[in-house]
């Protein structure tokens, strides 16, 4: 038998972490790695926050998981403090991203069907989008690599191209029951929509009485500098899907839609044994505590700034390999002139250096949100030895 005990669907590297010391990961050989890649925009008190673990510990010690055929009051104080800090009137807990989105998914469906107008269920959505990879989020994103070996896709799905209105407003018909956008495309390599996009989005759902479905996965829960960053962008999403940071690194996801997207949420409608389980809210109250404050959110748009401000000066001694910084808060990207790919393994195997790689030649930077200036001089300390010494591969 030639197969692996995991199943081989990930490209794994030879970083085998084992220990997590704040902003830093510590492999089983003792190498450390500064870890500006946060499980990919997940562990944003970091590795060693003694609030988020404290919290974790003390549940666990008192109550792990109950059904959901019991009432949460676990549940509801985390659901009404997300609903007193959004838009949304209402909550469905899930244990990850795409979990989210499939409940969004089925909300938007839902509305329609409830109102009467089960034609509509069809959702426009955007040009190299990641929604998860589920069967329904993967037919949600137009990427071909994620779709190959899984057709028949679901259907209900069309794309438009990104950040164009006109594309969308073209897809419209009789079927469209509204849009799925990430305010700020985060595998697509970290792409803030434009204003007036969003905007526009907004309007043709108001116009039609279509769902404005936002997938805040990556982007949302303070990683820009608002809790969402559809607060930058002064519109408000129907539906909304949240993960990733939302649980600090404990699996949590969650839907949040106002009272009239939910309308046909009704009992029976949805369901999740382990959604909502005691511990997992534990860990979101305690993320919420640290994160979801004016203090805490300025902190991440002034270390966005000063991080952003040292990368775009730091680029311009290398222009045959950067382009510019694009992003919001600490949700960076760089676009290189070269494929991202390569540079990012070179930074992690020989700098010690985690970021992510993303689409359109883009290295994703995401650090823990409690990093400061110590952690960015070793960031920018480290690729600038990258930078030094790299050679791109022949082939890129
Ligand atoms: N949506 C977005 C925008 C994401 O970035 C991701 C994950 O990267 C997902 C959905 C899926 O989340 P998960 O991997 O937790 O299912």
């Amino acid at each position: 038998m030639s197969i692996t005990p995991l199943m081989p669907v990930y490209p794994r590297c030879g970083v085998r972490p084992v220990e997590g010391d704040n902003c830093h990961l510590i492999d089983e050989d003792g190498t450390r790695y500064l870890d500006f890649a946060s499980g990919i925009a997940v562990n944003l008190l970091g590795h060693s926050h003694p609030g988020l673990i404290g919290a974790i510990q003390n549940q666990a010690a008192k109550l792990m998981h109950v059904s959901n055929l019991y009432g949460s009051p676990q549940g509801e104080s985390l659901a009404k403090r997300l609903v007193d800090l959004t838009f949304a009137d209402t909550v469905f807990f899930t244990n990850s991203g795409a979990e989210a989105v499939e409940c969004a998914i089925k909300t938007a469906r839902a509305y329609h069907q409830h109102v009467g107008n089960a034609e509509k269920f069809e959702l426009i959505t955007f040009t190299n989008a990641f929604h998860g990879r589920t069967m329904a989020t993967i037919s949600a994103s137009n990427q071909d690599k994620m779709h190959k070996g899984f057709q028949p896709l679901l259907a209900g799905f069309k794309y438009a191209e990104w950040d164009d209105l006109e594309s969308a407003k073209a897809l419209m018909g009789p079927h469209t029951a509204g849009f799925l956008v990430e305010p700020i495309q985060g595998e697509g390599g970290i792409r803030p929509a434009s204003p007036e996009f969003l905007s526009g989005l907004r309007a043709l759902a108001d116009e039609n009485d279509l769902m404005l479905v936002f997938d805040e996965v990556q982007c949302g829960m303070a990683r820009t500098g608002k809790l969402y960053a559809y607060e930058h962008y002064g519109i408000k999403p129907d539906i909304m899907a949240t993960a990733k940071g939302i649980g600090g690194g404990f699996p949590l996801g969650a839907c949040l839609a106002t009272e009239k997207a939910a309308r046909g949420m009704v009992i029976g409608a949805h369901g999740s044994t382990y959604g909502g389980n005691p511990l997992a809210m534990a860990a979101g109250e305690a993320v919420l505590d640290a994160v979801a404050n004016d203090e805490f959110l300025a902190e991440v748009t002034a270390k966005g700034e000063r991080l952003r401000a040292r990368i775009e000066q730091f680029i311009g001694n290398y222009p045959e390999l950067f382009d510019s910084v694009r992003g919001k808060g600490l949700m960076l990207g760089i676009r290189m002139k070269v494929e991202s790919r390569p540079f990012y393994a070179h930074l992690r195997d020989n700098h010690h250096l985690l970021t992510v790689a993303a689409g359109d030649q883009t290295l994703r930077i995401l650090p823990p949100l409690v990093a400061g200036d110590t952690e960015f001089d070793e960031f920018i300390d480290k690729l600038s030895a990258g930078a030094a010494d790299y050679k791109v591969p022949e082939a890129a």
